[in-house]
């Protein structure tokens, strides 16, 4: 396909460190072994010294490729003033912890995530990983997987050794970011995570949009065994989309992939796919009452469920449960009372 040849042609531009003008440089960093390829670290000059939107992956070659860009834009990591975390996954905190131990600087996120990255540090310390571990098991039965399901589950690893960075600094909703000269405003747009932010250089009109808005693939939204029996991760991550679709920013500078214009219509197409999502599970559930194990198995995914290893069928379960709670919040689908493991039907039937 000749788009397909192109791509071998010219390399895309974003693979190297590049000056996009106005103070702001992107600096692609490598995620080691992982189909997004690399987190697009933002750098931008403020009057109190350079400033960092999220930081790579914690690797030796991340951390290569950051100060390898630092250098090219004229600067040195020992120069950060701060870092500014869009969400706490480690493909955006994880090296922040490194430039702030060469750097002296700050490090800031969202309140919703600070408090997250504190649960996970303290669960490493001490034995809550095992307890969380054990939770999440009992959940996967409640979910109507089988023993062997569980099993497999079991043996697939699910924490990773570091927990993120804690933050010395918290984001709230509203505030202008502490990046002297410029005005950076931070909006909270939860549903990847449940702090995440977009940052809006409002002068330029030009949107940091982490996660929350990517070119050509939508974010991983879903259910986690710590969210709570209130938790709507998909509502919340619906209205984040609507919060940012007109904002003035001509400029979207994502975390992962290219740079685009059009917020406004790739927003559309993202509520889009995600209504279609809801209806595909509203026709999985109408045939009768269903576990989310066979909810999830009867919708569409990218490959077969049959070959999809533990780890991604519990992404793509999280995923499923997060779109059935917005269809229990919307009153188009109820649990069936008292049974276990919980099946779902369609509301009225
Ligand atoms: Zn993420
Ligand atoms: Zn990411």
């Amino acid at each position: 396909m000749p788009s397909r040849m192109k791509d071998h042609v010219h390399p895309s531009p974003e693979l190297n460190p590049e000056d996009l003008g106005g103070g702001v440089w992107s600096i692609p960093v490598p995620i080691p072994d992982n189909p997004l390829g690399y987190t697009l670290v933002y750098l931008l000059e403020t009057e109190g010294g350079p400033v960092l939107v999220d930081a790579g992956w914690d690797d030796p070659a991340s951390w290569d490729a950051l100060t390898a860009g630092l250098a090219a834009a004229g600067t040195s990591v020992r120069d950060i003033y701060g870092v500014l975390v869009t969400h706490f996954h480690s493909d955006h905190s994880g090296l922040a912890g490194r430039v702030r131990e060469a750097s002296g600087a700050w490090m800031a996120m969202h309140t919703a995530d600070a408090e997250l990255v504190r649960g996970f540090a303290a669960a490493v310390r001490g034995d809550g990983t095992a307890q969380v571990r054990s939770w999440e098991l009992d959940l996967l039965a409640r979910a109507g997987a089988s023993e062997a399901d569980v099993e497999a589950m079991r043996r697939t690893p699910r924490w990773s050794v570091h927990p993120p960075p804690v933050p010395d600094r918290e984001l709230a909703d509203g505030q202008l970011a502490d990046v002297p000269g410029r005005r950076l405003r931070v909006l909270h747009t939860p549903g990847h995570s449940p702090g995440h932010v977009c940052l809006h250089l409002e002068e330029e009109g030009r949107l940091f949009t982490g996660d929350h808005v990517l070119p050509r693939i939508t974010p991983h939204v879903s259910l986690h065994p710590f969210d709570g029996p209130d938790a709507d991760p998909l509502g919340d991550f619906l209205a984040s989309l609507d919060r940012v679709a007109n904002l003035p920013a001509d400029h979207v500078l994502p975390a992962h992939k290219h740079r685009f214009s059009g917020l406004a219509d790739r927003i559309g197409t993202i509520l889009a796919h995600h209504e279609g999502r809801l209806a595909e599970l509203v026709a999985a559930v109408s045939s009768g009452p269903r576990t989310l194990w066979q909810i999830a198995q009867r919708i569409g995914w990218s490959r077969g469920w049959e070959e999809m290893p533990p780890s991604l069928r519990r992404m793509a379960l999280g995923e499923t449960a997060a779109h059935l709670r917005r269809l229990e919040r919307m009153g188009r689908v109820e649990s069936v009372s008292g049974a276990e493991p919980v099946r779902f039907v369609v509301t009225g039937q």
